[in-house]
C-alpha cells in the first residue's frame, strides 16, 4: 500500500518507516521537521516537511502520492509540559490531527493509524492494563490523545473510517543494525539518560522515587521494543479493509520492569556504571502501569521478538554507540 507517515522522521515514525518497506510497502514521509530528523529517513522515501495546518498541500500531498493509509505518529510527548503549556499539545495533538482528519476524507483517504497511548488509563486500580480498564487520563497529553480516540470513533459511525488506536507503553530500543535510533531534544527518558550518565557526558542519573509500593522502590513500567511496536502497525491493515472498523490495541510486552532493573540492564550490556542518586518522585508517574496485550497478539498475530528488557536495551546501545550524539553527529 502506498502508505502515509506522519511523523515519520520521529523516533517511532521512523522506524515504521523501514518496516514498512521491508513487508513491500510504500512509505512517504510528512513531517515538519521540528522534531523529527531528515537522516532517519531513508533517501529514497520521499519526504514532504509541510504543517499539518496547510490543508492544501497536506491534500495534494494525499492526491499525488495515491495514499491509501495514513499512520500518524506527529505529536508532543512531554507529560510535564503538557500540564504546564496545556494549548501546545491541544492545537499539536488535537487541532492538527482534526486537519489532517479533513484532509484524508476530502481526499477519499479512509484507513487510519493512530499512536494512543497507556497515558490514557491515568493511575488504574489493577494491574496489568486491559483495553477495557477506565480511560481516565491524569494529565493533558494523556487527556489529547484520549479526546483522540473518542473522536475518531464518532468519525468511524458517521464516514466510514477504519482505524486502529495503539496504546503505546514505553517505547525503547533501536533499530537492530544501528542506523537509526532515540534522538529527543531535551532527552527526558531512562534508558537515554542512562547511556548518558554512564558515559559521562551528563551528571548522574536522577531516579525519580524509591519509595513506590514496588519490589524494589521503584516504578515498574512495560518497555516494548520500537520495532515490535511498528510490525503490529503493519500487522492491522488487513482489519482496516472493513469500513467503519474501530480498533484499539494496547501494546506492551506484559513485563513490569523497574527503574533500577533498566540501570543493571544498562550496566551490563555497556560493560559501565550507571552513577545515579536517589531524586523525590516525578509529578504524574503512577507506580506501575503494565500491558496485557492479548489482543494485539490473538487478533493480530502480533509476535514480540523482544520480549526482555537486555534485548531492548543491547540494541539501544548499538545505536548509541555509533551515534554518541544521536543525528547531531556522524
Ligand atoms: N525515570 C527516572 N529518571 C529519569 C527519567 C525517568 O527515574 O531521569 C523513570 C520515570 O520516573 C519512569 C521511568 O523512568 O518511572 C520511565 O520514564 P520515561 O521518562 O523514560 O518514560 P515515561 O514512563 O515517562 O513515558
Amino acid at each position: 500500500m502506498n502508505v502515509l507517515v506522519v511523523g515519520g522522521a520521529g523516533y517511532i515514525g521512523s522506524h515504521c518507516v523501514r518496516q514498512l518497506l521491508a513487508a513491500g510497502h510504500r512509505p512517504v514521509v510528512l513531517d515538519n521537521l521540528v522534531f523529527g530528523h531528515r537522516a532517519a529517513v531513508p533517501a529514497d522515501v520521499p519526504l514532504y516537511p509541510a504543517n499539518l495546518g496547510n490543508e492544501k498541500e497536506v491534500g495534494k500531498i494525499l492526491r499525488k502520492e495515491k495514499i491509501e493509509l495514513v499512520m500518524h505518529f506527529a505529536a508532543y510527548a512531554y507529560v510535564g509540559e503538557s500540564v504546564t503549556d496545556p494549548l501546545k499539545y491541544y492545537f499539536n495533538n488535537v487541532a492538527a490531527t482534526l486537519h489532517l482528519l479533513r484532509c484524508m476524507l476530502g481526499a477519499g483517504v479512509k484507513k487510519f493509524v493512530f499512536s494512543s497511548t497507556c497515558a490514557t488509563y491515568g493511575t488504574p486500580e489493577k494491574m496489568p492494563i486491559t483495553e477495557d480498564t477506565p480511560q481516565v487520563p491524569i494529565n493533558p497529553y494523556g487527556q489529547t490523545k484520549l479526546d483522540m480516540e473518542n473522536t475518531l470513533k464518532a468519525l468511524a459511525r458517521a464516514y466510514g473510517l477504519s482505524f486502529a488506536a495503539f496504546r503505546y507503553f514505553n517505547a525503547a530500543g533501536a533499530a537492530a543494525d544501528g542506523a537509526i535510533g532515540e534522538h529527543h531534544d531535551p532527552e527526558t527518558h531512562l534508558i537515554p539518560l542512562a547511556f548518558d550518565a554512564a558515559s559521562g557526558v551528563r551528571p548522574p542519573l536522577q531516579v525519580f522515587g524509591t519509595d513506590y509500593p514496588t519490589p524494589d522502590g521503584t516504578c515498574l513500567r512495560d518497555y516494548v521494543h520500537v520495532d515490535d511496536l511498528s510490525r503490529a502497525h503493519i500487522a492491522v491493515f488487513d482489519k482496516l479493509a472493513t469500513p467503519g472498523a474501530a480498533l484499539f490495541y494496547n501494546l506492551g510486552t506484559g513485563k513490569p520492569t523497574s527503574v533500577l532493573e533498566v540501570i543493571k540492564a544498562v550496566e551490563k550490556i555497556s560493560g559501565r556504571k550507571v552513577p545515579y542518586v536517589a531524586a523525590p518522585r516525578r509529578a504524574g508517574d503512577p507506580p506501575a502501569l503494565y500491558a496485557d496485550a492479548t489482543k494485539a497478539r490473538t487478533e493480530l498475530g502480533w509476535v514480540i521478538r523482544y520480549p526482555d528488557i537486555e534485548s531492548i536495551v543491547a540494541t539501544a546501545w548499538k545505536w548509541h554507540e555509533a551515534h554518541p550524539q544521536g543525528y547531531a553527529a556522524p
